[in-house]
């Protein structure tokens, strides 16, 4: 049976693209691994970052719509997208956001202290001190190696049936239930980043899209053969998988689940590199072969971003 080893990318939806860019990239620190347009609205940016080379399990990419209407989280999306930082590291994280005036909170559960804040657009965010492996070379001149952020600890989801959800993570997926705390449920993958997934019981208001929500959240899939086979897996199950899709740095299908979450399977290859060298990568307005003719037009409608 294949299983997926865990979280690919979360996209979210956001306004200002330049208000995005400063907080992910200055101030937690990660890397613009892509900067390219969303291939079916192709006047919006699709922005993504990541580590250095933006590996699976590392990348939140964003939709920015400058004049769209706010949503508001709740059920039918992801809730909270949880980071990993090293042990030792929460003390720096505290002071950090302190001094960039954004509140926080900290919450306890399944024996982890997770500090949690929102970023401009209201997202739910948190970071979860962890003992991984798994190194991110990208620091910057305000967050040492130390203190990076090394990717996905995992997400939080708010689903509308959460019973119906579990099936889905269990039975489709084949993630692996590890135990229940008060209000969540917790089931982990094998992959060492993007692993752990909590599933919210206590209801939710109903989650409205728009920005400030979280749009999909995508797992793993090996290659295009086993891509191939999870959609006629997600199939079998009683769902509805688009066709893959060619998104340039996976290839991708996409389907609701019964608790009214989207969710993507999408291919660990080819990555970022396949069109920018690695030291390079999210410097450039980078556009799929098809948009290519389109350049000049696309380089006007959309609004620049300054990058330092
Ligand atoms: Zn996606």
């Amino acid at each position: 049976m294949i299983r997926t080893s865990g979280i690919h990318h979360i996209t979210a939806i956001v306004n200002d693209p330049q208000v995005n860019f400063d907080f992910y990239s200055r101030v937690l620190g990660l890397r613009l691994v892509k900067k390219t347009i969303n291939f079916d609205r192709p006047e919006v940016y699709h922005l993504y970052f990541g580590n250095e080379s933006g590996d699976p399990g590392t990348i939140i990419t964003f939709f920015p719509w400058p004049k769209l209407a706010k949503g508001r989280i709740g059920s039918g999306q992801v809730g909270t997208t949880s980071y990993i930082i090293p042990i030792g590291a929460m003390e720096f994280w505290k002071e950090r956001l302190e001094n960039e005036g954004i509140p926080f909170t900290f919450e306890s559960r399944f024996n982890e202290t997770y500090i949690q804040f929102n970023d401009p657009d209201g997202l739910q965010l948190e970071l979860v001190e962890r003992d991984v492996v798994s190194e991110n070379n990208w620091s910057t001149d305000e967050i040492e190696q130390e203190h990076t952020i090394r990717g996905f600890g995992g997400a939080t989801l708010y689903s509308a049936q959460p019973n119906q959800t579990v099936n889905v993570l269990e039975n489709l997926l084949g993630m692996e239930f590890v135990t229940q705390e008060g209000d969540y449920l917790r089931f982990k993958t094998e992959a060492s980043l993007g692993n752990v997934i909590d599933i919210k019981l206590s209801p939710s208001v109903r989650g409205l899209a728009g920005a400030g929500t979280i749009h999909h959240i995508a797992w793993r899939a090996k290659d295009e053969a086993e891509l191939q086979e999870w959609r006629n897996r997600v199939e079998t199950k009683g769902f509805q998988p688009t066709e893959v899709k060619d998104r340039n740095y996976f290839k991708a299908l996409y389907f609701q689940e019964t608790g009214g979450i989207l969710f993507e399977i999408a291919t660990d290859p080819p990555g970022f590199a396949v069109d920018e060298a690695p030291d390079e990568l999210g410097t450039k307005l980078m556009l799929p072969s098809w948009f290519e003719a389109k350049r000049k037009e696309l380089e006007e409608i959309l609004p620049p971003i300054e990058v330092n």
